[in-house]
């Protein structure tokens, strides 16, 4: 049988065709050999009972267990027509319960149940490539979560600090509150977006029928799920960008408290000493001071100042 010809198509399976089956079940996999039921060639099949993908929800069950597998022919032989890309076999796939007892030892039999050997196959070809599709998503969420530390630049609010420094407390509690809104908000709205794009990282350990079948209905689950996701992005990214408008222009909004001069005493190197509140002065080397006694500005050469310190009053 050995020029059978390739074709890539499900066949049925009967308990004798079985019978020369043997498998183990080794950490989180099954390991299973026996002919091909279609070129009869042996067939060394891994069952990967644990993937890691992009979503797909369900708590696993522990203990020995039935669990439906679908097996596809990677006897390794020559068939004509194979296509480029592995296995390579004869093409046929089927599909079996597995019964895995507390030795590990699995005994196949044939599977009956039509969902069953189908959610079987979705699992089969989930898996084989599980790692590229988590490459590639992971690069995508890599650009997500920098985008999420970009959002902490708000924080900064840069040249408006001071500005908001010299608000009164409810204006500064104003400001404080539309920047958190703005970095939830803006958090929630790029992991939705990124969880509707891209899934959400998961490992399942699928070992019997029944993850199996919670598996398979969380992904037809997928779609809604995903626009409902898509959904709450765009209403959070919308508030987001609201807060972070508010915030922009609030803080110019809101009366801000002109913090008291300092009041200063100013001995000179001619023995006079002059008293008031400090100015900001634009000349370098001078220092002006308003004068409680008179209240003119005096403005003196810093290499004339002797000792200049705070005072409570003049
Ligand atoms: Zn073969
Ligand atoms: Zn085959």
């Amino acid at each position: 049988m050995s020029g059978m010809i390739h074709s890539a198509q499900w066949i049925p399976v009967s308990a004798t065709q079985l019978a020369a089956w043997h498998g183990r079940r080794v950490g989180s996999t099954l390991r299973l050999d026996g002919p091909c039921p279609a070129c009869h060639h042996t067939v060394e099949a891994v069952i990967q009972l644990t993937g890691s993908a992009f979503e797909g929800g369900g708590v696993p069950t522990a203990g020995p267990s039935a669990r439906t597998v679908a097996l596809t022919c990677a006897c390794g032989r020559e068939h004509p027509g194979q296509p480029g890309e592995p296995p390579r076999g004869c093409g046929r796939t089927w599909t079996v319960a597995s019964v895995t007892d507390a030795a590990g030892d699995v005994v196949l039999r044939p599977a009956d149940d039509p969902y069953l050997a189908e959610a079987a196959e979705a699992w089969r070809t989930a898996r084989t490539d599980d790692l590229t599709r988590l490459r590639a998503g992971a690069e995508k969420w890599t650009a997500g979560i920098a985008s999420l530390l970009g959002l902490l630049g708000v924080l900064g609010v840069g040249s408006e600090a001071d500005r908001i420094a010299g608000l009164t407390d409810e204006g500064q509690t104003a400001v404080v509150l539309l920047i958190t809104v703005v970095v939830v908000l803006g958090g929630f709205a790029v992991v939705q977006g990124y969880r509707a794009a891209y899934g959400w990282p998961q490992t399942r350990v699928v070992t019997s029928d029944q993850d199996l079948i919670s598996w398979y209905s969380s992904q037809g689950a997928l779609p809604s799920a995903t626009a409902a996701r898509l959904r709450s992005a765009v209403i959070a990214a919308g508030t987001a960008l609201i807060a972070v408008t508010a915030a922009t222009v609030v803080p110019w909004l809101l009366p801000s408290v002109n913090p008291p001069s300092p009041v200063v005493k100013v001995e000179l190197t001619d023995r006079s000493v002059m008293c008031g509140t400090l100015l900001s002065s634009s000349a370098v080397g001078r220092v002006s001071v308003r004068r409680a006694d008179s209240g003119d500005v005096q403005t003196v050469s810093l290499n004339t100042v002797v000792r200049l310190f705070p005072v409570e009053k003049c």
